[in-house]
C-alpha cells in the first residue's frame, strides 16, 4: 500500500490518496476546497493512473468533506461514513454559509461503516475502528499489513482532537484512544487529519493527554 498526503483548505486538513499495485485507490477525507486543490488531486490521480473506488470519511466535519461533492461527481466513488456523523453532512450547507465558506453541498453517503468492519480495494484491507469523542461517528482506518493508521481528528502528534463540538466528549475520546489505538503495535505509523505524522509508540510515551 502507498499513500500521498495533501494539505487542503483554510483549516489545513490532511487528505490522503491510498492506493496499491492494482492501481485501485481510496481517498481518505476529501478536504479539497478550490480549483487549485481539485487540480492537485486529479493531477496526482491521473498521473498515477489510479481508479478511485471510494471516499472514506474519518468523520464528517466540514474541513474533511469540503471536496466530497466534487470528488463524487468526478469519480462516482462509493462514500463511506459512520451513520452517527450524518448530522454533519445534513447541516454542511448551513455550516458553510454561517462560517463564510460560501454555497456548498455534500452528497449523501452510499455506505455506513461500523466498528471492526473491513473495507477492501485492490489488495489492500482497511479495518474500521470506531473512535467516538471528537465526533460521535469518528473512526480511524487501520491497515494491519502495512501497520499504518489513518487517525482523523482522534489522535494527533502530541495532541488529541477537540471535544467541544456537538457530539464530542473528552472522556469518551480518551477511552477511544486508550482502548482502540493504544492497543496497536508501537511501530504503527499514525497519519492524522491535521499536522505531522507520528507513531503509536511515540504517543504512548509523549502525548500529554494520555499520561
Ligand atoms: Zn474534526
Ligand atoms: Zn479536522
Amino acid at each position: 500500500m502507498e499513500y500521498k498526503q495533501f494539505v487542503f483548505n483554510p483549516i489545513q486538513e490532511n487528505t490522503y490518496v491510498v492506493y496499491d499495485e492494482t492501481r485501485e485507490a481510496v481517498i481518505i477525507d476529501a478536504g479539497n476546497f478550490n480549483e487549485r486543490e481539485n487540480a492537485a488531486l486529479t493531477d496526482f490521480i491521473s498521473g498515477k493512473n489510479l481508479i478511485v473506488k471510494a471516499v472514506l470519511c474519518t468523520h464528517c466535519h466540514w474541513d474533511h468533506i469540503f471536496g466530497l461533492d466534487w470528488v463524487a461527481q468526478q469519480y462516482k466513488p462509493e462514500i463511506y461514513c459512520h451513520a452517527e456523523d450524518l448530522p454533519w453532512i445534513e447541516n454542511f450547507s448551513h455550516i458553510c454559509m454561517s462560517y463564510g465558506f460560501g454555497e456548498r453541498k455534500a452528497p449523501y453517503p452510499t455506505n455506513f461503516i461500523t466498528d471492526s468492519q473491513t473495507i477492501k480495494f485492490g489488495n489492500t484491507v482497511l479495518t474500521v475502528l470506531h473512535t467516538p469523542g471528537h465526533s460521535a461517528g469518528g473512526v480511524c482506518f487501520y491497515c494491519e499489513t502495512d501497520n499504518v493508521l489513518f487517525s482523523g481528528d482522534t489522535l494527533f502528534f502530541s495532541s488529541i482532537g477537540r471535544a467541544d463540538l456537538p457530539g464530542g466528549s473528552e472522556p469518551q475520546l480518551i477511552s477511544s484512544i486508550r482502548d482502540k489505538l493504544l492497543a496497536l503495535p508501537d511501530s504503527t505509523a499514525v497519519l492524522p487529519g491535521h499536522g505531522l505524522q507520528t507513531s503509536i509508540g511515540f504517543e504512548r510515551i509523549n502525548n500529554p493527554y494520555l499520561q
